[in-house]
């Protein structure tokens, strides 16, 4: 394959923007090589400016769970452009998909808009201590809650991927009020919670971590964590800007069965388009500006292009009843694949899936928190990366992202995902 463009593009843009992209991990930083210019998607497939195709596993990070440039939800920006794309004040189509949401997920009877996944866990958090009349909150170590400054404490992947957890712009006095916690470890949580009685707001989790790739919650983990919520009267927020609306209509909190106190969304529920969400049962929501105190605000939040686009893609999962069914088997046969591949070829492997999320780790060891996310072996993950683009299957440039699945894969395209992969495997030294 070709990168002239590719390269040339790039080199312009590192000109003009630092590091010539606008979000981190995107720059190869992990893998080495310039990043690849995308100009289309359709689909299962990305086209980029030196016109290769490649089968694409990142998906924008999650949105693109039915495929890019998918029409429903593209004929619904394009109709809702022409009238307008935002007017500082209410429109009916935010109704239309609050109500949605509210039917789709579990446990909450109001939801709030807001632009990105960052934004909605970061109001969720003052949100919590507004409500609890608390500061201090848990995070667990490799868990990325959008890049406020409370979650920049070992966040997890972009930030692993830069050696930088603790970013330099976070004050002293913010991070002070941000406890760690490892992931899948509750005999830490309750240590924490015993040395903080009556001070913590809240514990932010990703109910499946997949921010240093993906690690699923240990049984009981989750069910003893929202005990011990309870019992401290600290809130319990499931960050579910990856999880929500992808592992089931009503994520981690339907799959797990589990209720969370505030639960926050990103990524699906925009269908591609800068969306975000927090939202919890009425005695918590009605905290928020303007029925209570915690104030929140936003000039473009739920303007209509972005509803549109969510409304479409919402109504699409909530019709299609087969659809995580669809998703989690297309992800368990390729999960099946690239096992026997790796194993016939002798590599070391993990792999961890829920659902339609999954990761390979080179690291023959159980992979279960931020810790052993780290044992596995980095060159040989380049490589593997590296070869993969060759072969014309495009996986997240970092060893600790997840693999996003949409349903545009055809099994055609996920055999021919696995029979690239034996063919890199045996490549790798
Ligand atoms: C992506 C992500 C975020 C941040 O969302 P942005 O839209 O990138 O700001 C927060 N939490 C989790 C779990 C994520 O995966």
């Amino acid at each position: 394959m070709i990168y002239q463009r590719s390269s040339q593009l790039f080199a312009e843009a590192e000109k003009v923007i630092p590091g010539g992209v606008n979000s981190p991990v995107r720059a190869f930083k992990y893998v080495g090589g310039t990043p690849i210019f995308v100009k289309s998607a359709k689909g299962a497939y990305l086209f980029d400016e030196d016109s290769n195709r490649l089968i694409d596993y990142i998906n924008s990070w999650g949105p693109m769970i039915l495929g890019h440039a998918y029409e429903p939800v593209v004929n619904a920006v394009v109709e809702k452009a022409k009238l307008g794309t935002s007017f500082g004040m209410p429109t009916e189509i935010e109704t239309k998909i609050a109500e949605l949401a509210v039917s789709m997920v579990p446990n909450i009877d109001k939801i709030r808009f807001v632009n990105s996944g960052t934004e909605a866990c970061m109001s969720a958090i003052r949100l919590a201590r507004g409500f609890t009349g608390r500061d201090k909150i848990i995070k667990f170590a490799g868990c990325y809650h959008g890049h406020s400054d409370s979650f920049l404490i070992q966040a997890g992947s972009g930030a692993i991927t830069f050696g930088s957890p603790n970013s330099p712009g976070v004050t002293q006095g913010t991070a002070k009020d941000t406890l760690l916690a490892n992931y899948n470890d509750i005999q830490n949580i309750k240590e924490l919670l015993e040395a903080n009685k009556n001070e913590i707001a809240a514990i932010i989790i990703e109910p499946v971590a997949g921010n240093m790739g993906c690690i699923p919650p240990k049984e009981g983990f989750l069910e003893s964590l929202r005990e011990l919520c309870t019992a401290n009267g600290t809130l319990l927020i499931f960050d579910e800007v990856m999880t929500g609306f992808r592992l089931a209509k009503g994520g981690a909190q339907e799959l797990y069965n589990i209720k969370a106190d505030i639960v926050c969304f990103g990524k699906v529920i925009g269908g591609g388009l800068p969306v975000g969400a927090f939202a919890a049962r009425n005695e918590i929501m009605n905290y928020l500006a303007p029925l209570g105190p915690v104030y929140q605000a936003g000039t473009l939040s739920g303007n209509p292009l972005a509803m549109a686009a969510g409304l479409a893609m919402l109504t699409e999962l909530n019709h299609d009843t087969e659809i995580f069914k669809r998703l989690e088997q297309k992800t368990a046969y390729l999960e099946v694949g690239i096992r026997k591949v790796l194993t016939l070829n002798n590599i070391d492997f993990t792999i961890n899936r829920v659902g339609s999320m999954i990761s390979v780790h080179f690291d023959k060891d159980e992979v279960y928190d931020f810790n052993t996310s780290k044992n596995g072996d980095n060159q040989r993950f380049k490589d593997f990366f590296h070869g993969l683009v060759k072969e014309g299957v495009y996986i997240a440039p970092s060893a600790y992202e997840t693999w996003f699945i949409t349903d545009a894969l055809t099994y055609e395209d996920l055999d021919f995902t696995i029979e690239a992969i034996d063919r890199v495997s045996k490549t790798l030294s």
